[in-house]
C-alpha cells in the first residue's frame, strides 16, 4: 500500500502551550483511517496543521512523498489535500449552489459543471433545493453540503472533522454510509470523531489520541472488539 500522508515528529502549540506533541501517523492510499479520542485530545489541532491553517512548531507533514509544511493553504488545496471543517464553515447567506462553487478550484467550466451534477447525484437534497440559501438547510443536510463542497476540490485525501457532531441518529447512519461510499470512488478519508464506535465499524485503521499523542492505534475492527480499550480509552461501558 503507498503512503498517501505521513506525519513525522509533529508538535504544534498555541503561543506558549503545545497541544500535540510528536505525533506520527499514516495514511495510505484508499484507506478510511479514523482519529478518536476525548474533548481537547488535540483532533481539530492536528487536521488544522495538517490542513495548513497552522504551523507545526516541529515536525513534518509529507502528502504525495513531498513535504507541505511551507506550502500556502491554496496550494495545500490544489495539491488534492482538503479539510472539512468542525461547525461546516459553510456559507449560510449563499445558495446551496453558490456554495457548492466555492468549493471548485483550478478546473474549467466543464469540469466544474461535471462536479456539480455529481454532487448532486449523491446528495439528491441538495440538487432540489440549490437555489435556496445554506442556511434553511437541517443541520445533516448543512454537514452534506460541506462534504459535498469539499468534494468539488477533487480530493484524494479528504479529512473530515466531526461530521456527526449535533445530527441525530438516523441522520449520523447516512452520513457514515455516505463516507463508505466515498471510498469506492476513490477518495482517502481521514475522520475525526468523538463517536468512537460507529466510527471504528466504518475505518480500516485507527489512532486514538489523548493529550496530544498517540495512545494506541491498530486495525479498526481489532479495537472495536476490544473491550477493555473501549472502556480505558473510549470511556464506553
Ligand atoms: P474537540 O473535540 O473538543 O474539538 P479536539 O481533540 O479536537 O477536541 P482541540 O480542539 O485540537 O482538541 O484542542 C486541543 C487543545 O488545544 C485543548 O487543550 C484546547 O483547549 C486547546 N485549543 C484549541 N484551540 C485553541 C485556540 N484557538 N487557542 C488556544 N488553545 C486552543
Amino acid at each position: 500500500m503507498s503512503k498517501l500522508l505521513e506525519i513525522r515528529n509533529l508538535s504544534a502549540a498555541y503561543g506558549q502551550i503545545e497541544v500535540i506533541h510528536g505525533l506520527n501517523l499514516e495514511v495510505n492510499q484508499g484507506e478510511i483511517v479514523a482519529l478518536i479520542g476525548s474533548n481537547g485530545a488535540g483532533k481539530s489541532t492536528l487536521l488544522r496543521t495538517i490542513s495548513g491553517l497552522m504551523r507545526p512548531t516541529a515536525g513534518e507533514v509529507i502528502f504525495q512523498g513531498k513535504c507541505i509544511n511551507d506550502l500556502k493553504t491554496n496550494e495545500i488545496v490544489k495539491s488534492g489535500l482538503i479539510h472539512v471543517p468542525e461547525g461546516r464553515a459553510i456559507l449560510k447567506r449563499m445558495t446551496i449552489e453558490d456554495n457548492l462553487l466555492t468549493g471548485a478550484v483550478f478546473r474549467s467550466k466543464k469540469e466544474i459543471q461535471e462536479d456539480l451534477e455529481e454532487a448532486f447525484r449523491l446528495f439528491p437534497i441538495l440538487k432540489e433545493r440549490r437555489k435556496q440559501l445554506a442556511g434553511t438547510l437541517s443541520g445533516g443536510q448543512q454537514q452534506m453540503l460541506a462534504i459535498a463542497r469539499g468534494l468539488m476540490a477533487r480530493p484524494s485525501l479528504l479529512m473530515l472533522d466531526e461530521p456527526s457532531l449535533g445530527l441525530a441518529p438516523l441522520v449520523i447512519k447516512d452520513i457514515f454510509r455516505l463516507i463508505q461510499e466515498l471510498k469506492t470512488k476513490g477518495i482517502t478519508i481521514l475522520i475525526v470523531e468523538q463517536n468512537a464506535r460507529q466510527t471504528l465499524r466504518i475505518s480500516d485503521r485507527a489512532y486514538v489520541l489523548e493529550t496530544g499523542h498517540i495512545a494506541l492505534s491498530g486495525n479498526s475492527g481489532e479495537l472495536l472488539k476490544n473491550d477493555v480499550i473501549l472502556k480505558a480509552y473510549l470511556g464506553e461501558n
